[in-house]
């Protein structure tokens, strides 16, 4: 059964037994949403995302690009592919580097 996250998305149509999955397993969302472009998808449940913005320094009146980079843990119910667009909702951390978890992939 497909447990309600309480965002807005749509579920993955598979299923799984990955206990860090937050629609099958026991995980819970809580906290920040990040959006961002898969980097690297080598590890078997990691990914690492990649998001760009702006940021304004009023002492130069200049804008300056940042990048933020993030782990994410993948359940086996997602299949995520380098290049893709992922939404991760923030959870308990999973590992050193890892508290969020992927909710949804948006080509
Ligand atoms: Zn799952």
């Amino acid at each position: 059964m497909t447990r309600n996250i309480g965002i807005p998305i749509t579920v993955p149509k598979k299923e799984c037994t990955d206990k860090h999955c937050p629609f099958h397993g026991i995980l819970s969302i809580r906290g920040k949403l990040f959006e961002g472009k898969v980097v690297s998808a080598k590890a078997k449940n990691t990914i690492v995302l990649q998001k760009e913005s702006l940021v304004y320094f009023t002492k130069f009146k200049r804008y300056a690009r940042s990048k933020n980079t993030i782990h994410a843990y993948k359940p086996s119910c997602i299949d995520v592919e380098e290049g893709d667009l992922v939404l991760t909702g923030e959870c308990r951390p999973i590992s050193k580097s890892v508290s969020f978890v992927v909710v949804e992939v948006k080509k």
